[in-house]
């Protein structure tokens, strides 16, 4: 069996887990928290999808010294260098001059590097300034690493065993380029796996510890051939599994990981890191079933999960924001009966909704959100997070009510998670065909 720890025609000597990684993030505007570093957790994470972990993540100013310096700590220590932003026109971009100092090495013009920077102004009909030329310059011995979404292109050297990979800091630019070009020259180096290291078990509903308590005996089964990994994030939990030492193949990993999805029922979300609402997309869209929003307290958020998925038209009928009592009755035909007798904040105002949203939109499925999300108090017998969700469904419409005391930001965070895992269980049961729905209720939760 081969090593998952060593990709086929590997050059590096290293396995790969001790392949040392460094980023290096430059810009101002992460060290003054004006932008987070996004950097940090998309390449860490497709690092270790391959099997490498990211040793070191140093943010540091603009300024040419600090990047001397740091590029020289980092060099001296690492198999790989990543970095990422000053590559652009502007005077505060000097990440290429300062580490071409650094490594002795000149930088030269390169007339490709012009061609596709002009190619691009033509493209967005404009003319290229002098100090745009300044990123049609890459190291003597170097390589480019086509941007195929801006006009800084990344750089690549190979030099004394180690790796140079500078890469632009918009994210829309890094990213493409880091899956695309810069993890298959990683591979064929051997510095990382040619294929994934893990399997990603997702799950929603059931805690972190209950969720180890649970599939504890079938990992046990595999003694210390199994690695596993647990993290829990806002509305789901993680559970990761591997084989550092290579002693079971993806193959196995892949069993392994069904038998843990067949044990949690429709606690399992998926394998991957699909989101609750892309796996709500793909279940729709294999059901040939339509999904409409109504929502309150949650301001556009459920709605924008799904406006987010690439071709929601073809089952996200629509969405709408209906605050005042006049938005429900005009946009979701909430009857004005129900808005007078229990609130718009009720069951009776969820389900009245939902059912509005699903009829108006012409959809098989509506969500409805509404409640208090704070940090204005509600009514004493609904206080901040009391929030009422409505699922309409072909078979039936329910109302839940969530208590979810806390900031606002968190309260609409946790009650869009609870309506997607809703409705996530709602298709999962009627993909198996089962007939049972929850039965109307209101759950404190
Ligand atoms: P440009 O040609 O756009 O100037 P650049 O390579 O010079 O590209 P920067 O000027 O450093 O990159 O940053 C460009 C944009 O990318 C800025 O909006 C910046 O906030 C964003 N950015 C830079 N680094 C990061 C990071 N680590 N995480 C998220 N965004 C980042
Ligand atoms: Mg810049």
């Amino acid at each position: 069996m081969a090593s998952p720890e060593k990709p086929s025609g590997q050059a590096s000597p290293k396995p790969v887990a001790q392949v040392r990684y460094e980023l290096l993030t430059l810009g101002d505007e992460l060290l003054l928290g004006l932008t987070a570093n996004s950097h940090l957790t998309f390449i860490g994470a497709e690092l270790g999808r391959r099997g490498a972990m990211l040793q070191r993540n140093v943010t540091i100013t603009d300024e040419a010294e600090a990047i001397a310096a740091q590029f020289r700590e980092s060099w001296a220590r690492s198999d790989v260098v990543i970095t990422s932003g000053g590559l652009g026109p502007t005077c505060d971009d000097r990440t290429r001059e300062a580490i071409a100092a650094e490594l002795g090495m000149k930088l030269v013009f390169d007339t490709s590097i012009e061609k596709a920077i002009n190619d691009r102004f033509v493209l967005f009909g404009r003319k290229p300034t002098a100090n745009n030329l300044k990123q049609a310059y890459r190291f003597e011995h170097g390589e480019v690493i086509a941007n195929a979404n801006g006009t800084a292109p990344g750089l690549w050297v190979e030099r004394d065993g180690k790796v140079l990979c500078m890469l632009p800091g918009p994210p829309n630019e890094l990213q493409p380029m880091f899956v695309d070009q810069v993890l298959p020259r990683l591979a064929r180096l051997g510095l990382l796996l040619d294929r994934e290291a893990y399997v990603q078990i997702r799950t929603a509903g059931v805690g972190e510890s209950s969720l180890e308590t649970k599939l504890q005996p079938i990992f046990d089964a595999q003694g210390e051939a199994l690695s596993v990994a647990y993290c829990a994030h806002a509305g789901h939990v993680d559970c990761r599994i591997s084989s550092p030492s290579g002693a079971l193949a993806m193959p196995q990993l892949e069993s392994i990981a069904a038998e843990c999805a067949r044990l949690l029922g429709e606690d399992f979300v998926c394998f991957g890191s699909d989101s609750l609402a892309k796996v709500c997309a793909d279940a729709l869209r294999a059901a040939e079933r339509t999904l409409a929003v109504a929502e309150t307290a949650t301001g556009g958020l459920l709605t924008n999960a799904f406006a987010d998925i690439c071709g929601a038209a073809k089952f996200f009928a629509g969405g709408c924001v209906c605050t005042t009592y006049d938005a429900k009755m005009q946009l979701v035909d909430v009857p004005e009966s129900i808005l007078q007798q229990h609130g718009a904040a009720s069951a009776e105002g969820a389900v009245a909704m939902a059912t509005g949203a699903a009829e108006k939109l012409s959809a098989d499925y509506a969500l409805a959100v509404t409640g208090f999300s704070g940090p204005c108090a509600g009514p004493n017998e609904n206080p901040i997070g009391t929030i009422f969700i409505a699922l309409h469904s072909p078979h039936g419409v329910w109302s839940k009510k969530l208590s979810y005391p806390g900031p606002r930001a968190t309260v609409r965070r946790r009650v869009v998670n609870a309506a997607l895992d809703w409705l996530r269980r709602e298709l999962v049961r009627e993909r198996s065909g089962a007939t049972a729905t929850d039965q109307c209720q209101s759950v404190m939760q």
